[in-house]
């Protein structure tokens, strides 16, 4: 026998699958041949159509973590599949740079605590000046990643939040907002950071991972009914500090209210929390004096406790008949605590609400860090929530308290700093974005968001209305371009840095931007009254500045090229995020009930393997460039979309990615090398040996038939869930093509065709390999979005390799269509039959303790005549898959012999088969020496021989006569087998000189040795 194969020292694809050095290679070849580059100019100037783009762009106030990966390989599956069917993708970077995320890296990174301490300390040119180079020392990290990951986003076009260019674009939007009436300063009860020293925008609270567990006090406490001898109001609150800045109490006006006599005293709460309250302040003995409606307690007067240490609460009584009284209100809560509620307008949205619709003044006296003022009396210069000690104790002393006990409670904490929330009704400017609530609904339901839940997630969020509070009280941002007279308020607002120049009393010096402090120095002449304008002295929320991507990034007319974008997505996170402050700001500017994005998929998040949150505190934080290092960057992007759908929070387990998803890939590989290495033997050229000349040729047998048309309906489906951003069930059919289609049933069908080298089978192996040829090719090219280095490495070491006119890389070509034409839906249908009969004749085999290796005599399939006539197409591959030597097929009854013999059985539906258990000695020794064979196999594969190498000899030693007898007759067929020139039987190891190695062959010990030369 000759030796069939070249070596393949030529071929780029190494002997095993080396995803890292792969891909070092590959990148290797795309920057020296300006792939990325050449592949966008290509789409650039000759496209089907535009499919327009705007970056997310990540905060670089960190390195990207694991989820970042996952977000980043899902845009550049939907960059790589859009390109590839033809549409020109802007896949531009972009990068948030500016914020209270940034800052707060930088404070940490200059040890600094809150924003007083750095206003003492750092200059605000010295602030700003460590902000620009945080941000680009995380760019570079950021870049780093996208290119190991193989992100073909291009850098070179990326925009910067922090440009002054794309603060004036935000300025423009700003702008449209204020010519509209949109734009508005105002009072307003926001969460307030003390940390921060900022206000958080109504978004930012409902951010994941905000709301953390804390102890609070349950207090109960009495408000005495004012001129009565004994009856008290009884309220509850968490959140004492509240008692200083009350100015009313609400009841429900439709609920009961009784007047209870406990002791001495008459409480006043709602009747249906009486017997739980009783129970739960452990008071037995009580008693109703009378029942009423919340409605009639209205404009009862009530003694405000401590208006001894706070003066200012008496002057309020005299300015307003209300303050102090009980008021009804809807939204008092009467399933829990008492059903009397005491509201602080200066501390809460409802309250601020309920006092403003009745001109009640608004007490809020709290300085920038959320400390009481002079106004607080004797709170003065003490932080709110440090107050509560001191309420209770108060109220302790003037006989007051009802009860106090700790509380553990879910409780709004700043997302960044994690201090508690503490509401206060501030000045600040808002986007009234109430005011356009239905456009923005309408815009937002133009859009497909792929999910129903997520959708409906991003719609009950923008139902909730609220105006956004845009003004920022820190530094490291775009400013708020509003400038107020100090002497007769007037404001105005600037769109441009021209128009600022052209206004400035002073000019700016040279190195001058938009930008605290420098943009503060600037000051006009009031046109009203010639006084000085001032800056209102706030920073714009930094949702703001991505929010202004769309029109921000892009020059006018690559705006209307590529505005609304086709494809957005983001983390799930970005639902009160950057989805919304987009479509906020896009309506904003428009005027019009549009969308500035066709689609939007929010991501799931990433969690541990055991579905934990990743924190550095738990220490379980998966750094992505460790990933890429050690599993490569293909399987990362494989397993993180394969693993789940891209909406659920996915469970990252590196050794599930080391293991399944490097089966996968190497079995891809691995069929590409099996395919090459046979077709260059023969010479196969694909451009001649088409499969149209293989049908023409009549060389495609059934086999083929099946494998194409499963391919052609795998290419659909495929597509469309990708489409559909079913990425894990795309893949998962990708998946079963390759490992079952592909490398468990059409190879191991056609590998003894291949085996030979006879010139009159010439043209069925053409056929084959055509068959092979397109199968992986049209594979390769399936994968590309998903694993872009693999599918480049088997474009440029097969497919250009066999065809050196293809397209320089992957990129270029054209994304698979199913051929109509290769559909062929009978003989799908008869190999499923096929398959089905294959997996019965297992079970039988196991039924009877049958191995699959051991050949048998007879199978007697009993079955309806459509299954019967479907096998007999396929009987040559089902005698093949089942091991036996010989078929029946039984329509009408199950022979009499088969069950006289008791043959094994196995059935399913109307199918069963029959296999004849009895071995004869030929049988027995076929059987011996496929065992044989098979651990032989498995030797040169430990030694290291390619499966093209052919042996000089192989030895077989210590087996007893019995066996070798039985042997004999197979030893030719076995040579063929193992590739080996000489097959030698031996009594003992002695006999010859080689390194021997011992096998178990059922219950007999065995000795075996093979020689011959390796390929390079
Ligand atoms: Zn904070
Ligand atoms: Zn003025």
């Amino acid at each position: 026998m000759t030796a069939k194969f070249k070596t393949d020292s030529e071929t780029n694809l190494t002997v095993d699958y080396r995803p890292l050095e792969l891909e070092q290679e590959i990148r290797r070849f795309w920057e020296r041949n300006r792939i990325q580059q050449k592949v966008a100019e290509a789409r650039e100037k000759k496209n089907k159509g535009i499919l327009g783009y705007v970056e997310g762009p990540p905060t670089l106030n960190g390195i990207p973590h694991v989820g970042h990966a996952r977000g980043r390989a899902m845009k550049d599956l939907r960059y790589r599949l859009k390109t590839m069917q033809g549409y020109f993708v802007p896949f531009w970077a972009g990068w948030d740079c500016q914020g209270l995320p940034v800052e707060l890296e930088v404070e940490k990174q200059m040890g600094v605590k809150n924003k007083r301490e750095l206003l003492q300390r750092v200059s605000e040119e010295r602030f700003v000046e460590e902000c620009k180079k945080t941000i680009m020392k995380y760019h570079k990290q950021w870049v780093e990643l996208d290119c190991k990951l193989g992100v073909f986003i291009d850098q070179a076009k990326a925009y910067w939040t922090f440009h002054d260019a794309y603060i004036e674009k935000e300025w423009q939007i700003l702008k449209r907002a204020w010519d509209q009436g949109l734009l508005e300063e105002g009072h307003y009860v926001v969460a307030y950071c003390p940390g921060c020293q900022t206000s958080l925008s109504n978004a930012e609270i409902g951010f994941e991972d905000s709301y953390q567990v804390v102890e609070d006090p349950s207090l109960y406490f009495k408000f005495k009914v004012a001129d009565s001898r004994n009856e008290y109001l009884l309220v509850w609150t968490t959140m004492p500090f509240t008692l200083i800045t009350d100015t009313m109490a609400a009841v429900r006006p439709d609920a009961d209210y009784v007047k209870v006599q406990v002791g001495g005293e008459v409480w006043i709460l709602v009747k249906q929390r009486l017997e739980p309250l009783m129970k739960e302040l452990a008071i037995e003995k009580f008693k109703i004096v009378q029942t009423q409606k919340g409605k009639s307690l209205e404009g009862t007067r009530y003694e405000f406790p401590f208006k001894d240490m706070v003066p200012r609460q008496a002057e309020l009584e005299k300015s307003s008949p209300l303050v102090h009284t009980v008021i009804c209100e809807d939204f008092v809560d009467v399933e829990t605590a008492t059903g009397v509620v005491h509201l602080s307008p200066g501390n809460g949205e409802e309250d601020f609400f309920a006092a403003m619709k009745r001109g009640v003044p608004i007490f809020a006296p709290f300085d920038d860090e959320a400390k009481f003022t002079v106004e607080g009396g004797k709170f003065c210069g003490v932080f709110a929530r440090d107050t509560d000690k001191m309420v209770v104790e108060e109220l302790r002393n003037r006989g007051l308290l009802v009860e106090v006990k700790p509380v553990r409670h879910e409780y709004p904490t700043c997302w960044r700093s994690h201090h508690k929330i503490v509401w206060l009704a501030r000045k600040e400017y808002f986007l009234r974005t109430d005011k356009i609530n239905a456009r923005v609904l309408e815009a937002a339901e133009k859009v497909e968001y792929f999910f129903d839940e997520t959708k409906n997630r991003f719609m009950s969020f923008l139902r909730e209305r609220k105006p956004w509070c845009i003004s920022r009280e820190r530094v490291w941002g775009a400013p708020l371009p509003v400038w107020k007279c100090r002497e007769c308020g007037a404001k105005t607002l600037v769109s441009s840095k021209k128009e600022l120049l052209e206004k400035a009393l002073e000019k700016p010096s040279g190195d001058f931007e938009l930008h605290k402090p420098w943009v503060d120095r600037v000051t006009f002449k009031c046109e009203k009254c010639g006084g000085t304008m001032f800056r209102e002295d706030f920073v714009l929320d930094t949702w703001h500045n991505s929010g202004a991507s769309p029109y921000a990034r892009f020059s006018a007319d690559d705006y209307a090229k590529y505005v609304p974008a086709d494809f957005l997505t983001e983390g799930v996170d970005q639902t009160r995020g950057w989805a919304n402050s987009l479509l906020l700001e896009h309506v904003i500017l428009t005027g019009r009930p549009e969308p500035p994005y066709k689609a939007f998929l929010f991501q799931g998040l990433v969690q541990d393997a055991k579905g934990r949150k990743m924190s550095k505190s738990v220490g379980n934080v998966i750094d992505p460039n460790r990933l890429l290092e050690k599993y490569s960057a293909d399987a990362t992007r494989f397993y993180s979309l394969r693993k789940c759908s891209p909406i659920d929070f996915i469970n990252f387990d590196p050794n599930e990615l080391g293991r399944r998803t490097y089966h996968v890939l190497s079995t891809l590989y691995h069929l590409n090398r099996f395919f090459l290495q046979n077709a260059e033997f023969d010479n196969f050229d694909p451009r001649k040996h088409t499969l149209e000349w293989a049908r023409k040729a009549k060389q495609v047998k059934n086999v083929e038939s099946w494998l194409l048309s499963k391919l052609q309906g795998m290419i659909e489906t495929y597509t469309s869930r990708l489409e559909k951003c079913e990425f894990n069930g795309a893949l998962a059919l990708l998946e079963d093509f390759v490992i079952e289609s592909l490398s468990r049933l059409y190879v191991p069908m056609v590998r003894k065709e291949l085996w030979t080298d006879e010139p009159q089978t010439l043209d069925r192996r053409f056929a084959v390999y055509a068959t092979l040829h397109h199968a992986l090719w049209t594979v390769t090219l399936l994968f590309n979005p998903v694993t872009p280095y693999l599918s480049e490495a088997l474009h440029q070491g097969v497919s250009r390799r066999l065809d050196p006119t293809l397209p320089e890389s992957v990129n270029l070509e054209d994304w698979p269509k199913p051929d109509a034409e290769l559909r062929n839906k009978v003989a799908e249908e008869d190999f499923e039959t096929l398959f089905k009969c294959v997996s019965l004749v297992y079970a039988a085999r196991q039924s009877a303790g049958l191995k699959r290796r051991w050949p048998l005599s007879g199978l007697v399939i009993v079955g309806p005549k459509e299954v019967c006539n479907a096998l007999r197409t396929v009987s040559e591959l089902l005698i093949e898959l089942t091991n036996v030597q010989a078929v029946e097929y039984a329509t009408e009854k199950t022979p009499q012999r088969v069950l006289d013999e008791k043959w094994a059985t196995a059935s399913e539906g109307d199918i069963q088969v029959f296999l004849n258990p009895h071995r004869d000695e030929k049988l027995l020794g076929a059987g011996l020496m496929r065992d044989l064979a098979r651990r032989v196999q498995a030797l040169r594969k430990e030694l290291g021989y390619m499966p093209t190498d052919v042996l000089e000899a192989v030895h077989i030693a210590e087996l007893d006569d019995e066996s070798i007898r039985l042997l004999e007759p197979y030893a030719s067929e076995m040579k063929n087998l193992v590739r080996s020139k000489e097959l030698l039987f031996q009594v003992s190891r002695g006999e010859t000189s080689v390194e021997w190695h011992e096998s178990q062959l059922d219950d007999k010990k065995v000795a075996m040795a093979i020689s011959g030369k390796k390929a390079e």
